[in-house]
């Protein structure tokens, strides 16, 4: 039935650089409200999984289907425009513009384009969602690590997406700050009916706040279930292991 879609389906996706199999024939169907992690060890194809589904790359096989849309052919701004998000691991903000300001660009330039007046207006209720009121109108230059990644988050938020692909946040931030970005995420989907998938090294924060977890070694999908029984999977600690 249409009401069992996916949200976002992957069908033998495989991506291949010159001999380099960084993602292996990924199959794996996500529904609309799950919070998935994605784990594996480094090299293991977790950002270029994400990469060929933002369409950053254009997978060497398989298709990606969103809401049942064959994502073929599509470039990486169409595939914004449909809902599908995404946070940097590194993210750039521009640093002359105040925290309210980079929030408000992608209110002005989305589907459906606010004037610069609203857009400022719009953008401090994802700034107060980011916990960065008090930094409203700092630059974003001036703003802690974990400053910037609560701002790249409410960001990738301003561009309304259905799907929302969180790369690492919580390495390199206090218990507390790891706690604050687990309920952001949880409010996501709760509040606004995202579907997160979150790549996270650290198990204590996915716990927290995940339905299930899928593991990659080596490109393929080895492991899909809840955390506790994923982590106990003979290859999945291997793979962490051996890295
Ligand atoms: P992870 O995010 O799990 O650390 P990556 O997706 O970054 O893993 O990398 C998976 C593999 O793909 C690695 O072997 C990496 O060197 C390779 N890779 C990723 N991007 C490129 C690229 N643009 N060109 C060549 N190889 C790449």
């Amino acid at each position: 039935a249409a009401g069992n879609m996916p949200l976002i389906e992957l069908r033998n996706v495989r991506m291949q650089f010159g001999g380099n199999v960084a993602v292996n024939d990924v199959s794996l169907k996500i529904q609309a409200g799950e919070i998935v992690g994605l784990i594996g060890p480094n090299g293991s194809g977790k950002t270029t999984l994400f990469n060929c589904i933002s369409r950053v790359y254009t997978p060497t096989a398989g298709k990606v289907l969103f809401a049942g849309k064959d994502l073929s052919g599509l470039r990486r701004d169409q595939v914004a425009q449909l809902g599908i998000g995404r946070t940097y691991q590194i993210p750039r903000p521009f640093g002359d513009l105040t925290v309210q300001e980079n929030i408000a660009i992608p209110l002005m330039f989305g589907e459906s384009p606010l004037s610069p007046r609203d857009a400022m207006r719009e953008a401090r209720a994802f700034v107060e969602f980011a916990d960065l009121s008090h930094r409203l109108r700092e630059r974003a230059d001036a703003l802690s690590v974990q400053e910037r990644k609560a701002l790249e988050f409410a960001r990738a938020l301003a561009c309304k997406p259905r799907l929302l692909l969180v790369d690492e946040v919580a390495s390199g931030l206090t218990p507390a700050e790891v706690k604050r970005f687990v309920d952001q995420i949880r409010h996501v989907r709760d509040r606004y009916g995202v579907t997160v998938i979150w790549v996270e090294h650290i198990f204590s924060a996915l716990e927290q706040v995940v339905d299930r977890v899928i593991a990659l070694e080596q490109g393929s999908l080895i492991a899909d279930g809840h955390l506790s029984e994923v982590v106990q999977d003979e290859r999945v600690l291997s793979g962490y292991l051996g890295s």
